[in-house]
């Protein structure tokens, strides 16, 4: 991934690019949830969180409860093992709890704006307390933060995700699946959201299912007890805490954990499915299912095509790591050409990095990948990244290659060109600053300095996966936005920009 870092935190991020510069995409944020009476919820939430680390390395949150009393919430700026202590997660101990941690989106990157977020409305017997946890971008955000605003609403915070939070607290239906079921329809974009209350857990899921999110079940602790279930964006938190995965939430289903166990509600749509295809590519780990997909065959398969698509002759396949590891090994599998390590990678560059100053500046980028002359010299090579946006990072990675001895550079990206911005909920660089808005193929490739550049199709990526057009977003690279009414309306700032923020 051309980016630097693509995803704040390179200390635990196995795919961040650069040196602590801010150029490619970042995804957005992870959510878990679980009601789990007889297992530790705090320490299962925690190690949840470690597995969704990639997913957002600003900040990380845990709240917790015992069936029926208060939710105490614990969330910080920071990755989750500066966030949380064990007597932290001592304090948090209970019966249900959710989990998030957060790239910001929408709001800058405060305190204020991490989550989850708490709200509560009411008093006594007809007090409702929520925790929420949220993955994805409001698209309506600016429109429904103004409209509450004038009935008097008050915010603690400039991120959309709390918006969510007031209109379910302030619903006046009983049960919360109730008040969730009548918000949902208000709520536009993109949106995986996880609530807890304070004797279930309801997660839900937008219309168009563009963020990803997936149902597990917990084995009892003890013979005789019943099975419990827990939420996650990704599969792979289920692996790290004994959980199996079950299936995944649909678009628009209403999901309740509770004393009753798993039931369900689904949200009449018209909507067409619209999950993110960059999820396969590059956000979610290679270890996670989307779709009946385990992500490092699905990238195995993009490298496979690449190949098919467009061979070229070299002597070595190498990848950019971590990224283009799986689609380089099946590139190499499927050309008959040797596979071996060009880079040898840093994983412990944060985000907070000391800035390495003008002496050092031009060799920025080897403190994250530092190549291996001994590999790369004399030999003709095919490079894979998982996708280029501004191109600044690629470029010197080809610099640094051709500096090493490399006789020639092919680049081969398991993505097509990034022409146009996400409003889905993945921050990324605006369209002038993407290489490949109004160029051609051969003219980044000359901008680039590599021998030859080619982008998988759109075709092969959907080959890779198993699926179509018809059921996912591909629109940062067709331009084609599967909601109506995307403009841009300010960005990740925009609330910032109507309301300054507020502290709590
Ligand atoms: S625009 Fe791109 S990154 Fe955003 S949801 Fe669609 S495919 Fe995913």
């Amino acid at each position: 991934m051309d980016g630097a870092p693509i995803r704040p935190g390179g200390a635990v991020c196995p795919d961040a690019g650069g040196a602590g510069d801010r150029e490619g995409p970042r995804d957005e944020c992870g959510v878990f949830g679980l009601y789990a009476p007889g297992h530790e919820v705090s320490r299962l939430s925690y190690f949840a969180l470690y597995a969704l680390q990639h997913r957002g390395q600003e900040s990380a949150g845990i709240a917790a409860a015992d069936r029926g009393g208060h939710i105490i919430t614990r969330r910080e700026l920071g990755l989750v093992n500066q966030v949380f202590s064990e007597n932290d997660l001592r304090t948090l101990a209970g019966e249900l709890a959710i989990a998030h941690v957060r790239y910001s989106t929408t709001g800058s990157n405060a305190w204020e704006n991490s989550q989850p977020v708490q709200r509560s409305q009411g008093t006594g017997g007809s007090l409702r307390e929520i925790a929420l946890g949220h993955n994805g971008n409001l698209i309506n955000a600016v429109e429904l933060h103004a409209e509450l605003v004038e009935q008097g609403v008050t915010f603690s915070s400039t991120s959309d995700s709390e918006i969510a939070a007031a209109l379910i607290a302030a619903h006046p239906a009983d049960q919360l699946e109730d008040a969730i079921a009548e918000v949902l329809p208000k709520l536009k974009g993109a949106f995986s959201i996880v609530v807890m209350g304070r004797d279930r857990v309801v997660a839900f899921r937008d219309p168009q299912g563009l963020r990803p999110l997936s149902i597990g079940a917990l084995d009892p602790v003890r013979p005789g007890e019943p099975v419990r279930y827990c939420v996650a964006s990704e599969s792979c938190a289920f692996d790290i805490i004994g959980a199996h995965h079950l299936r995944e939430v649909e678009p628009g289903e209403i999901v309740t954990l509770d004393e009753r166990g798993l039931t369900s509600r689904q949200v009449p749509t018209a909507a067409r499915r619209a999950f993110c295809v960059f999820e396969y590519i590059y956000f979610a780990r290679p270890d996670s299912r989307m779709n009946g997909q385990v992500l490092q065959v699905a990238r195995a398969k993009m490298g496979e095509i690449l190949w098919r698509e467009k061979p070229v002759d070299a002597d070595l396949v190498i990848a950019v790591p971590d990224s283009g590891n799986a689609a380089a090994r099946g590139l190499a599998r499927a050309a008959g050409i040797p596979q071996d390590d060009g880079f040898v990678k840093n994983r412990y560059v944060a985000r907070t990095f000391i800035q390495p100053g003008q002496e050092l500046r031009k060799h920025g980028l080897r403190l994250k990948f530092n190549p291996l002359p001994e590999v790369i010299a004399g030999k003709r090579l095919i490079v894979v990244d998982d996708s280029i946006v501004r191109g600044n990072t690629t470029r010197q990675i080809v610099t640094m290659l051709r500096e090493a001895g490399a006789a020639e550079v092919h680049l081969r990206i398991t993505a097509p060109p990034i022409k146009h911005p996400c409003h889905y909920g993945i921050d990324m660089s605006t369209r002038e600053e993407m290489i490949a808005h109004g160029r051609e193929v051969e003219q980044i490739a000359a901008e680039l300095g590599c021998d030859s550049l080619y982008y998988l199709s759109l075709e092969g990526v959907y080959e890779a996966v198993g699926g179509g057009r018809e059921t996912h977003c591909d629109a940062c690279f067709s331009g084609d936005y599967p909601l109506i009414g995307t403009q841009d309306a300010g960005g990740k700032f925009a609330l910032e920009q109507t309301l300054p923020l507020v502290r709590a």
